[in-house]
């Protein structure tokens, strides 16, 4: 379950239909704020291989990416990434994760792996959805130069544990801090593993 949960690693979704998260309750923020010794101990054995599948996943986008355009650029820096130039996009429809095990409530249409992006090639062809869509990206790397490769996998396993079918706050965060730079209207997240 927890490998499963670590494949998950920011992998972003969108759906065209609007609908709120349910909201975080006092006692899931209790657990969040103070983890027991043993599920952190238990989550941390997971950390090591956690972290070289994003680093591996990272390298073949940091390969056959492209550099951000002026305008995407322009977009990292006012959502507060500090090496725009070290990312890469990666158009492809291919992902390097099981897309059939996620169970999101929409299609998965990027994924970031620290510096390294993956979109899938038709959300470049509505153009308020792409720059929206990689501009939460973006704030997903804003979180991996905070947290570090280590540190994200550490906060995502966590709050997935703990929250399992409900959206987690590394995601809400990257929602929120994404949607203050560029907000297309007409796209919403699909609030993944959402419980029906
Ligand atoms: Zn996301």
């Amino acid at each position: 379950m927890l490998i499963l949960a670590l494949s998950l690693l920011s992998a972003c979704s969108v759906t065209f239909v609007e609908r709120k998260p349910p909201a975080i309750t006092p006692q899931e923020q209790a657990l969040l704020d103070n983890p027991s010794p043993e599920l952190l101990s238990a989550i941390d054995k997971y950390v090591p291989e956690a972290s070289a599948g994003v680093r591996e996943a990272e390298a073949i986008a940091l390969q056959k990416g492209r550099p951000l355009s002026d305008e995407e650029l322009i977009l990292a820096q006012r959502v507060g990434v500090s090496h725009p130039e070290k990312i890469r996009i990666f158009f492809t429809s291919r992902f390097p994760i099981d897309e059939n095990e996620l169970h999101q409530g929409g299609d998965i249409v990027a994924l970031t792996m620290n510096y390294g992006i993956f979109v899938k090639p038709y959300v470049s062809l509505k153009r308020e959805s792409y720059l929206e869509i990689i501009t939460h990206e973006f704030a997903h790397v804003v979180q991996f130069e905070r947290l570090g490769v280590e540190g994200m996998s550490r906060r995502f396993n966590l709050e997935t544990f703990i929250l399992k079918d409900k959206l987690i706050p590394i995601e809400r965060e990257a929602i929120a801090m994404g949607e203050a730079v560029y907000d297309d209207p007409k796209t919403s997240y699909a609030f993944y593993r959402l419980a029906n």
